[in-house]
């Protein structure tokens, strides 16, 4: 998979939801991103959306159409969606 610019469509991660917050893509590409061997399954960002936070939540995405509210990134602030 190539990666072609900045778009967001309604299929485009955003950001992902663990530990009651929302964290973007690279914070959580940082924290829960594995290399691919094919037994666990990891989502187009790398991340294994079945595996469990330390809440014992699954990993929660949300979409680009997602979103009714601005929401930041609970690990670096950065504005994730503005609803505005
Ligand atoms: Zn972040």
């Amino acid at each position: 998979m190539s990666i072609h610019g900045f778009m967001t469509h309604a299929t485009t991660i955003i950001a992902y939801t663990y530990e009651a917050d929302y964290h973007c893509v690279a914070c959580a590409r940082k924290r829960f991103a594995i290399k691919r061997t094919g037994t666990v399954n990891v989502d187009c960002n790398d991340i294994p959306i079945e595996q469990q936070d330390c809440e014992g939540n699954t990993i929660g995405v949300i979409f680009a159409t997602d979103p009714d509210e601005t929401i930041h990134c609970g690990d670096c602030h950065g504005l994730i969606y503005d609803f505005d």
